[in-house]
């Protein structure tokens, strides 16, 4: 049968805590590997909602984007909105696993599977892994940068917005400008603007910008495509759990359901 050892296992192989960032806290956070595991949850954030969905559905394991915990913690009481999930989840022996940044760069992560959503070519990390001896890590590093033919910015936005299935999305720059080559960033990676432009890209997508960064790619002639947070990573998500199942037959993995946007687009 399988147990949360083997799930970590097969996260680890696929998304390597080698790619993490160095402030990141990806990996097992808690629970115990030899915890039997028949039901996994994937979603972006364990919010309360999710907890709750999680406990209902009696899920073993919950594989979150974004790390929960975080950063340091010195209690864990229901006093606080992190500490009451965690009461929560640990309470009823559900284990917490997150990629996080791994997942991000990771060979078929999130920015890889953005480029390919776009139908991009030439596709390469826009900052490659570079090791002591300035070797470049197997083609890995952060973020994407691909090819496609010239097309218009409005439209490159179009094909976004269809790929990720949501009714309306930002834009930084002249709708039809052209555009050729993309730089890709999920989550919120508004300071790859240098690095895109360095790499001749003229326009990247990251799911959300300061307003401030938005102002300095306007003025470094850099458009932007800006989905959400959420819409620019929550599809891969539910990629995870496919995955999952066809790894582990045994197990019933799903996207939570009652996970959504907390930004909604009002027409
Ligand atoms: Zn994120």
């Amino acid at each position: 049968m399988t147990n949360v050892a083997d799930v970590c296992r097969y996260l680890e192989s696929f998304a390597p805590a080698a790619l993490a960032e160095d402030w990141d806290n990806v990996g097992l956070l808690m629970g115990d590997r030899q915890t039997s595991v028949s039901k996994v949850m994937t979603c972006l954030t364990v919010t309360s909602a999710v907890a709750e969905e999680a406990i209902a559905q009696n899920v073993n394991m919950v594989v979150t984007h974004h790390p929960i915990p975080f950063k340091g913690v010195k209690r864990i009481s229901t006093d606080s909105p992190t500490g009451s999930v965690l009461w929560k989840l640990a309470s009823n022996g559900i284990a917490i696993y997150s990629p996080h940044t791994a997942f991000d760069s990771a060979r078929s992560g999130i920015n890889q599977q953005l480029a390919d959503g776009l139908g991009l070519s030439e596709v390469k990390p826009l900052r490659p892994f570079e090791l002591d001896d300035g070797a470049s890590l197997g083609g890995l590093g952060k973020g994407r940068r691909g090819d496609c033919p010239p097309v218009q910015l409005g439209a490159l936005a179009s094909t976004v917005a269809g790929f990720l299935q949501i009714a309306g999305l930002h834009i930084v720059g002249d709708p039809e400008m052209q555009v050729s080559r993309v730089g890709i960033g999920c989550g919120s990676a508004g300071e790859f603007i240098h690095s895109a432009s360095r790499a001749g890209c003229q326009v990247l997508l990251t799911g959300e910008a300061r307003f401030h960064t938005c102002l300095e790619a306007e003025a470094i002639g850099m458009a932007m495509i800006l989905p959400g947070h959420y819409a620019s990573e929550r599809f891969a998500l539910e990629t995870l759990a496919t995955q999952l199942t066809a790894e582990f037959p045994d197990v019933s993995v799903w996207a939570s359901r009652q996970e959504s946007d907390p930004l909604t687009w009002m027409e």
